[in-house]
């Protein structure tokens, strides 16, 4: 096996997080060489316009990288694409490439990301199922977003009803089939859950929750029929699954790190071995202040996890801990979502769920750990400050909206 001579930092993979830590590095002066490798053909892209921008007519493949070229050249990056990663040998410091080539590292970053879950039933054919993670699955789908073409979708968390945002509004005739008995049951407050069903049956789509896929059948006509565990049927031209994401923790299970429904990591991104960090969406890590071991699967994440990285790695003081976020965009309104939900103990309505603009503040004793807005950007930005304050706050200030978001902040934070 060949073996370059690269002593330095290798990064595997090539999504947000990878994209950050060679921003962040070279942002903190790290002088020496970095290399990214990736198994996709694109450097680095913006994986979330693939369920938005990316599904509507007009879209430009251009508008998706994070970078141009030139970018990694400037900050004299190596970018080893198409290329897989198969092993760690954590005791030499040395990744084995597919291609049967070694590359030696002193910091090693696993930005793997993460695959879509698969929809598994053995009495299932699955020639007209999709799923969407990468660029290749996105311009799938878009062909397949045509009018009056009958789209089911099975899960009802943000992709699929992102996708089905999109099919609507291409004229695809859409079913969402979710098997808890609510829209985002797992992510989102019971407000939330109830006006995006609204939404998303106001603009025409078929909402079946509390229904499970029994089996996926090709019929004759070149259609799938769908069966659902209470004997009823649908009919799709075309199926798409978004069931939730499974990290990428393979090569750091293989090489013996420590792992557990994602790499585990330290507030510096460290894994169990010292010269070796995982980053986004892979990672699962302790968040100040929700104290929990979580994987997220965000964008800000990727962000802030890489920028405690290369603060690692340059040895210069680590950034201060962020507030989670989120959003989602369907049809024309916004979901902002700040900080963690832990479940409903008790919410406090902002503005009116009838207008389409308000936020629901999620507190526990007095704390705020999550808030909901619906077009509502400046009580997200607010919410995020509240939450990181650490500091409890009178539900009535946030009720009463003759009280402008920005003096609850100011007076919570002068206490
Ligand atoms: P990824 O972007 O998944 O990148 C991982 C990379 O590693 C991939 O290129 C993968 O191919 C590569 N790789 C994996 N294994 C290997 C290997 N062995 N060798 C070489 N390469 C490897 N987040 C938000 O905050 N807001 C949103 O609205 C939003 N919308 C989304 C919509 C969609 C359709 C999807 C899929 C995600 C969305 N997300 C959103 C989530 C967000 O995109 C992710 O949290 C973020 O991209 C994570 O970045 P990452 O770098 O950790 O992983």
């Amino acid at each position: 096996m060949h073996q370059r001579n690269n002593k330095q930092v290798v990064i595997v993979g090539g999504g947000q997080a990878a994209a950050q830590a060679i921003q962040s590095l070279r942002e903190l002066g790290f002088p020496e060489r970095i290399t990214l490798v990736s198994d996709e053909a694109l450097a680095p892209y913006y994986r979330p316009l693939l369920s938005k921008q990316a599904l509507q007519a007009g879209f430009e493949p251009s508008d998706l990288p994070l970078h141009p070229a030139t970018w990694y050249k400037e900050r004299d990056i190596e970018l080893v694409l198409s290329q897989r990663v198969d092993a760690i040998n954590k005791y030499e410091k040395t990744i084995e490439l597919h291609s049967g080539e070694a590359l030696s590292y002193e910091y090693l970053i696993l930005a793997t990301g993460g695959k879509p879950r698969l929809f598994s039933n053995p009495r299932s054919d699955l020639s007209r199922v999709h799923y969407l993670r990468t660029v290749d699955d996105a311009a799938r789908l878009r062909a397949l977003l045509q009018p009056n073409r009958k789209i089911v979708i099975i899960g009802g968390g943000y992709i699929g009803l992102e996708v089905a945002s999109a099919a609507i509004t291409s004229g695809a005739t859409v079913t969402i089939v979710e098997q808890q008995q609510t829209l985002l049951s797992r992510v989102a407050s019971s407000h939330v859950s109830r006006f995006v069903r609204f939404i998303h049956e106001q603009n025409g789509v078929i909402v079946k929750t509390g229904s499970t896929v029994e089996a996926i059948e090709n019929t004759s006509q070149s259609v799938s029929r769908l069966r659902f565990g209470d004997g009823g049927e649908v009919l799709a031209d075309d199926v798409v699954v978004g069931i939730g994401m499974v990290a990428n923790d393979e090569l750091a299970i293989d090489a013996g790190l420590g792992c557990g429904n994602g790499v585990l990591v330290d507030e510096a991104g460290r894994t169990t071995d010292p010269n070796i960090f995982a980053i986004g969406d892979c990672s699962r890590r302790s968040t100040h202040p929700f104290g929990a071991n979580l994987r997220l699967e965000s964008v800000q994440n990727a962000i802030e996890q890489a920028r405690r990285v290369a603060a690692a790695i340059t040895n210069t003081p680590r950034p201060n801990a962020e507030c989670p976020w989120f959003w989602s965009d369907q049809y024309d309104f916004k979901l902002q979502i700040a900080g963690v939900w832990t479940g409903e103990p008790e919410t406090v309505l902002r503005g009116s769920i009838e207008s389409g603009s308000f936020s629901v503040f999620l507190l526990n004793d007095g704390y705020l750990s999550a808030a909901e807005s619906i077009n509502r950007p400046g009580d997200f930005a607010a919410a995020k400050r509240l939450i990181m304050s650490g500091k409890r706050i009178d539900t009535s200030m946030l009720t009463d909206e003759t009280i402008p978001i920005r003096a609850i902040v100011k007076s919570t934070s002068s206490d």
